[in-house]
């Protein structure tokens, strides 16, 4: 079966269902969002671990076109968030829109038809005039290749995909990785383990989470008077804002909070060996900043061991870190990431001359203004390259993406003719970034770059990409990239147009 749609997009998390939402919002309405899962949410969907929540304030971390009042906590949890999303779907009419159990295979641009042939799995495919790609900075898990992993005789799963059947109560459990994740995961689950032993590469920077249920009479004036709860959005940006510049241009000031970081891990860690085995040794930011209130205490307890090492090496249930101490476990979990530099969507993507993304990204990701890549003409990302945040909502970076997206739009239907009432007679036009805007785009994001904490602070993290570039993150304020992602740049791009247009049933007969 093949269907012939305007707009693909692909992925129904806040990206995909904030595009459907701006679509339908533009009068567009010939578009599907193909959806792997068989249900919405994303992240949020995937993510149901113990302690899952956002780590950015509920108020900020929503979308600005869909306030919540009733937002239970400062930080709400997985469950909330992913209610949420599936709200945001019925409130918007986007459940018809909606292909679920339909991944993305393989999309190939027709450079004679001017658009991309997208093969799904169930054999559904798909022939869109624009594809936004929504698929999501963290969604694939990765694993890392420990030697011995097959031998272990007990339960593996990643954070990412948590095994809820299996319950942990009385386990020796071993979590692999401190990252944002690890950092949830470990307060909710050990009290409920025999032991914990917790294989730390690289110890994170922690700050408290100051993290409260919303009271009845908060959330009723939010309900009553709306403008408050734009006002405590407005509050919670702003101060993010002026943290920015901290990050971006002057790390140094940063040793401030290393000091608020360090007494917060002395409160809870009595122990002088346990507090320099958490101790980081590079600037505080230069890894994502941890916020929980209730890891080192978890840390600090007596069935909790933290093994300042990788792990190496598994023989049976024997688990081997890399300074040579072994540790038993009944069962692994790995908080250890996912693909992000590497991310998979970007093997199936083929452009214009042939080549993959993947292909034309091997030196490293790049796209302008975070959206377009060239050569591969009317396909734009969501949270593309060097638009991820240290320390505020992504939501931000999407919606700027948003705008951009519906310029894009306009910008097509301004130079497009459109077929006439039997789908004969238009001319259809794709706009393909120019290499010239792609290259100086992203030599000023890098040149940007060179000050930031994340490149100079002496830490390795995910942000960065196997040369050691930073690809991920946005050295700016949000406000900075809205500006910059607010219309479409037309001397950007290049215009093609299709020779001739055929008739719609022509094409998909
Ligand atoms: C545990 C966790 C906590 C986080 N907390 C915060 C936070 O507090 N604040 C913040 O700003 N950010 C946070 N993030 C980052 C978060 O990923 C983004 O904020 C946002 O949710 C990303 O939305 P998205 O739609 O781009 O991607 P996702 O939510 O990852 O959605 C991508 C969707 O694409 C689908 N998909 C992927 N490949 C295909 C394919 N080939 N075919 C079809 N469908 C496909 C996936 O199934 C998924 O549904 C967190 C991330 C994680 C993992």
């Amino acid at each position: 079966m093949t269907e012939h749609v305007r707009v693909a997009v692909i992925g129904s998390g806040f990206g995909g269902l904030g595009a459907a939402v701006r679509l339908r919002r533009e009068g567009v309405t010939d578009f599907v969002v193909l959806e792997r899962a068989s249900s919405v949410g994303g992240t949020w969907r995937d993510n149901s671990y113990p302690g899952c929540a956002c780590d950015v304030p509920s108020h900020l971390y929503s979308f600005s076109f869909a306030p919540n009042p009733d937002w239970p906590r400062t930080f709400s949890g997985q469950e909330h968030i992913r209610a949420y999303l599936e709200h945001v779907t019925d409130l918007f009419g986007l459940r018809p829109h909606l292909r679920f159990d339909s991944e993305v295979l393989r999309m190939t641009w027709d450079p004679r038809e001017l658009r991309w042939d997208i093969e799904t799995s169930g054999g559904r495919r798909y022939l869109a005039d624009v594809v936004v790609s929504a698929t999501g900075p963290l969604s694939d898990p990765k694993v890392p290749d420990i030697p011995g992993l097959d031998t272990f005789p007990g339960k593996v799963f990643h954070s990412a995909r948590w095994e809820h059947g299996h319950d942990l109560g009385g386990l020796r459990v071993a979590m692999v990785g401190t990252g944002a994740s690890a950092a949830q995961i470990v307060p909710a689950i050990q009290p409920l383990v025999s032991r914990l032993t917790l294989f730390q590469r690289t110890p994170p920077w922690v700050m408290p989470r100051v993290d409260r249920p919303i009271s009845g009479a908060e959330r009723a004036l939010h309900r009553a008077l709306p403008v408050t709860a734009q006002l405590r959005r407005g509050l919670l940006w702003g101060i993010r804002e002026l943290q920015v510049q901290a990050f971006t241009k002057r790390p140094n000031e940063l040793g401030i909070v290393e000091q608020l970081a360090k007494r917060n891990m002395a409160r809870a860690i009595k122990d002088p060996a346990l507090r320099a085995k958490l101790t980081p040794d590079y600037r505080i930011g230069c890894k994502r900043i941890l916020l929980s209130s209730a890891y080192y205490p978890a840390l600090a307890q007596p069935n909790v061991d933290v093994v300042a090492s990788g792990l190496s090496e598994i023989r049976g249930s024997t688990l081997v870190a890399a300074d040579g101490s072994e540790a038993e476990a009944d069962v692994i979990v790995f908080g250890t990431g996912f693909h992000v530099t590497d991310m998979p969507i970007a093997d199936r993507v083929v452009g214009a001359d042939g080549r993959t993304l993947a292909e034309s990204w091997k030196d490293g990701m790049q796209a302008l203004r975070g959206a377009s890549a060239a050569g591969f003409p009317n396909w734009m990302t969501i949270i593309g390259p060097n638009t991820g945040l240290g320390n505020s909502s992504m939501i931000l970076m999407i919606e700027s993406q948003l705008n951009y997206m519906a310029d894009y739009l306009r910008q097509l239907d301004v130079l497009g003719v459109p077929p006439g009432p039997r789908g004969t007679g238009g001319r259809r036009v794709a706009l393909d970034a120019r290499p010239g805007a792609v290259h100086a785009w992203n030599r000023r994001v890098q040149d940007r770059m060179t000050r930031t904490v994340w490149n100079t602070g002496g830490c390795t993290s995910w942000y960065l990409d196997a040369n050691g570039r930073n690809t991920t993150v946005w050295p700016g304020t949000t406000s900075e990239f809205r500006r910059a992602t607010r219309q479409v740049d037309l001397a950007e791009y290049e215009v093609l147009r299709a020779p001739a247009t055929l008739k719609r049933d022509q094409v998909t007969a």
